[in-house]
């Protein structure tokens, strides 16, 4: 057999053997997400976007205490406050620089009260830097939309606490 042979009766069985696995696996479960479309679930204490949470009259959560800014890491948060008239003690100013963000969730840890927590959400890129500065309103915003998905996650989180 020539050289020739050899090499293509070697391309047509390695062919063969592709295409066999090929066909092995097309009638298995698929091992992928369709994503966008699916998702994986993800677990109660997946660390996603942050977010400022109320209570359910509406009222802020933060009660400026500052643990989360102080015990931050990486220096992502900016807090100022000053007291309401009356008397209760409220940020004027919440920022989070995403940019600057490790996730490390020392910020929900610190917090004494359950109002700056990582959602669920993942799917928060962003065109521009800009974007991934994170003000009070943005933060709260968050809590609103995702206040739901949020709680019951705690929830499930509580007994290992
Ligand atoms: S998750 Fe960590 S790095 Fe990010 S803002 Fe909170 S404390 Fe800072
Ligand atoms: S989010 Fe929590 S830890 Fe941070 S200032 Fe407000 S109450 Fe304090």
């Amino acid at each position: 057999m020539s050289i020739t042979q050899i090499i293509k009766s070697f391309t047509l069985w390695e062919f063969l053997k592709a295409h066999a696995l090929t066909f092995r696996y097309m009638w298995k479960a698929k091992a992928t997400f369709y994503y966008p479309f699916e998702k994986n679930p993800i677990s109660p204490r997946f660390r996603g976007e942050h977010a400022l949470r109320r209570y359910p009259n509406g009222e802020e959560r933060c009660i400026a205490c500052k643990l989360c800014e102080a015990i931050c890491p990486a220096l992502a948060i900016t807090i100022e406050a000053e007291p309401r008239d009356d008397g209760s003690r409220r940020t004027t100013r919440y920022d989070i620089d995403m940019t600057k963000c490790i996730y490390c969730g020392l910020c929900q840890e610190a917090c004494p009260v359950d109002a700056i927590v990582e959602g669920p959400n993942f799917e928060f890129s962003t065109e521009t830097r800009e974007e991934l500065i994170y003000d009070k309103a943005k933060l709260l915003d968050n809590g609103d939309r995702w206040e739901r998905a949020i709680a019951a996650n705690l929830a499930a989180d509580a007994p290992y606490r």
